[in-house]
């Protein structure tokens, strides 16, 4: 069953069932939906038969062209996924990062089979007769037939060049827009090069020139085409854009909003998204954040604090004191209570080799911070890559969780 042009909702709400947002199409086999953007390109696709692990469970393809498997777990309630996430889903990524569940989606034969009927479906179309079809399905179909799976990994290599290399993290908050972001690269590398990060690169921070901003732009509107009406986020990178300083970052915000026709939907702005330093944010001054709340955007930035131990912050090679966290944490929560259109969010790492110091002192942190309003300024706590018990590190974040007078989510490492 072949459906285009199908609409989803404007919105973005969370739900515990999959609901597709914006305008996509959409073709049913008797075992499996096949979703696909308005270029053509798959976009997901989920089981449709009973022995599928579950309903709201399914692939999503990202724009790196990475197969994601969307599960909703294997225990729901406070040890299950929305309370350690925020989301209905934990997405199960085909790389290394740090996940603390483990959910073997690729022993699953009925799960890998979907890419099997994905090639199959491939076949049946550049098989298909299209004479018989109205031409709305020909041209959905010749649109599909364009972007085989080769295309699909050119595609994604070519949105790298155009930014300048591949997006390695993406803010925790992404999550609110399903990750489903507008790259833009501001600025490369970072402040502090840290002994502990798996994501950094070789370069010394520098930002980008206005030129080469507007040139992304240009060809990121080319890229995007006839989907870029389906997004409403942008990411500014990469691993501190807040560095980049005021001029740069409202330049570039107030141009891709303009570029990519960015515009409020309900009561809902289009977000933006950034990474900050404990550095870059300390010096940021009050202009700054006053612009950046005047902006058409709602605007996440997160702050990579780490810890608030001495001793923890020289172990994983960060260059900065817990004098300075403790200045930047409470920055933080002075900016969310002052700002409406702004969010300051928090990193600090987890792990089974840290000492009690690194768990205790951040207890204490977050048990006394001065805060109005719970539900703003999350924080993220992220499982080191090379700690080998992740799940076991739960009862401890519950135990912060639970003191914390902030949200408290557990961070997944996702590239784009
Ligand atoms: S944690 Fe942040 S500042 Fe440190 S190396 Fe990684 S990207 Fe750079």
């Amino acid at each position: 069953m072949i459906s285009i042009g199908k609409a989803g909702p404007d919105k973005l709400v969370k739900q515990s069932f999959p609901l597709r947002f914006g305008k996509y199409s959409e073709i049913k086999t008797p075992d499996f939906e096949f979703c696909f953007n308005l270029n053509g390109e798959i976009k997901s696709i989920r089981g449709l038969k009973s022995n599928w692990p579950h309903p709201a469970e399914q692939f999503k393809r990202t724009l790196g062209n990475d197969w994601v498997y969307y599960t909703v777990g294997d225990k729901s309630g406070n040890d299950g996924i929305i309370s350690w996430m925020g989301e209905y889903y934990l997405p199960c990524l085909p790389y290394p990062s740090n996940p603390v569940w483990e959910i073997r989606y690729f022993s699953n034969p009925v799960i890998m089979s979907a890419f099997a009927e994905w090639s199959q479906l491939f076949a049946n179309l550049y098989m298909a007769n299209s004479k018989g079809f109205y031409p709305q399905a020909r041209d959905l179909i010749e649109r599909i037939l364009a972007n085989d799976d080769q295309t699909l990994y050119e595609r994604s290599q070519q949105l790298n060049k155009i930014i300048g290399g591949r997006v390695s993290v993406l803010p925790p908050d992404t999550r609110h827009a399903d990750y489903d972001i507008i790259p833009l690269n501001i600025a490369d590398g970072c402040l502090y090069h840290c002994k502990f990060c798996c994501v950094k690169s070789d370069q010394q921070f520098q930002k980008r020139s206005k030129e080469n901003i507007q040139e992304q732009l240009a060809a990121l509107k080319d890229y995007f085409g006839a989907n870029l009406i389906n997004y409403h986020a942008l990411f500014l990178g990469n691993h501190d854009a807040l560095a980049a300083g005021e001029d740069l970052i409202c330049f570039s915000a107030e141009e891709a909003y303009r570029s990519f026709g960015f515009r409020q939907r309900m009561d809902l702005k289009p977000f933006l998204y950034l990474f900050g330093s404990v550095g870059s944010f300390l010096k940021s001054d009050q202009a700054l954040f006053e612009k950046l709340n005047r902006l058409p955007f709602y605007t996440y930035i997160n702050i990579g604090f780490e810890s608030i131990d001495s001793g923890t912050l020289s172990l994983i090679g960060k260059p900065i004191t817990s004098k300075q966290v403790k200045e930047a944490f409470e920055k933080m929560i002075e900016i969310n209570a002052a700002f409406d259109g702004i969010e300051i969010t928090g990193n600090f790492i987890a792990g089974d080799n840290l000492s009690p110091e690194h768990d205790g002192s951040l207890t204490d942190l977050l048990r006394h911070a001065n805060v109005k309003r719970k539900s703003k300024g999350a924080i993220y706590l992220s499982p080191l890559k090379d700690s080998p018990k992740k799940r076991e590190l739960l009862p401890r974040f519950h135990k912060i969780k639970e003191e914390s007078r902030l949200p408290v989510f557990v961070y997944l490492i996702q590239r784009l």
